[in-house]
């Protein structure tokens, strides 16, 4: 099997719809790119947001709904997801999150500089700047993500025997991966040991890691299951995936790349309407009735 090469995409719990809609679209200027909701709870949007092009490793989906438990960060979580942006734009976004009154604290990551701040639930989230240079400031992806591991050192393994990420760098701090795909993303891993976390708003729930297709997916659940109790295949209407823990108790989801968001809606359409799976098509009028109004 090919290693893998990217997160396919980063979910997490959050409180109200419309913070996070106006936090991810208007201040951080990403794309609404699904509106649909939570398969296992159909009182609850599940929102995905990208970048403008809708590019691989630019997805972050969230679970949104004022009565989700609060959450604490710690063992066996994502610590901060971070985002990457335009060379020599860090500077911009400083005077931008000031004017959106949006706190920072300015920082390393990756060791490289980084902003440092939360959306409007207390997820963690960075900056960081890229090599590569462009005509905007916009969000190019996600560039990466902090792990706090209930057992650091087999989270790494795990990491890169049965995923084939590169360690980089180990300081007495961190282990340094790096992910084999094009856009260059990173997984640090927190080698101190930290009190288990809770899941709920303002954590991450889980990372879902890029498989191609349906037949390499059925080929690392089997190799995943030989070791590590797995989830059978799910159809998730835009990929298909499983979900499974690493040994450091942190929750990933390996996901197909297609059939992607376009399955459903056109490209320049999406996320403009609340999409439903065939099978929940006849509630549609009461799923409707039970969500939030969304500020389109
Ligand atoms: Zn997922």
């Amino acid at each position: 099997m090919k290693p893998i090469q990217r997160i396919h995409h980063i979910s997490a719990t959050v409180a109200d719809p419309n913070e996070n809609l106006y936090f991810y679209r208007d201040v951080l200027g990403l794309r609404l790119v699904k509106q649909t909701i939570n398969f296992e709870n159909k009182a609850m949007y599940h929102l995905y947001f990208a970048n403008e092009q809708v590019d691989p490793g630019s997805v972050i989906t969230f679970f949104p709904h004022e009565e989700n438990p609060i959450g604490r960060v710690g063992a066996g979580q994502v610590r901060r997801i971070a985002f990457r942006v335009p060379k020599n734009t860090l500077h911009y976004w400083e005077t931008y999150l000031n004017k959106q009154a949006v706190a920072y604290t300015e920082d390393t990551l990756f060791q490289k500089s980084a902003l440092f701040f939360q959306d409007p639930h207390h997820l963690h989230l960075a900056l960081v700047e890229a090599e590569e240079t462009r005509e905007d400031q916009q969000i190019i992806g996600l560039h990466g993500v902090e792990l706090l591991s209930s057992d650091p050192i087999y989270t790494l393994e795990f990491l890169m025997q049965e995923m084939g990420l590169l360690l980089h760098k180990m300081t007495p701090k961190y282990y340094y991966l790096k992910m084999r795909g094009v856009e260059g993303q990173e997984v640090l891993i927190h080698r101190k040991f930290t009190k288990r976390g809770r899941l709920g708003i303002g954590t991450v729930h889980h990372i879902a890691w890029s498989v191609p297709d349906k037949e390499s997916l059925k080929s690392w659940e089997e190799t995943i299951a030989a070791h590590y109790p797995i989830t059978a295949i799910q159809n998730r209407q835009y990929f298909y995936s499983a979900y499974f823990k690493d040994p450091g108790q942190i929750i990933y989801e390996l996901a197909t790349d297609g059939p992607g968001f376009t399955v459903d809606e056109s490209l320049a359409t999406l996320g403009s309407t609340l999409m439903l799976p065939d099978q929940y098509e006849e509630e549609r009028a009461d799923i409707e009735r039970n969500l939030p109004k969304l500020n389109l």
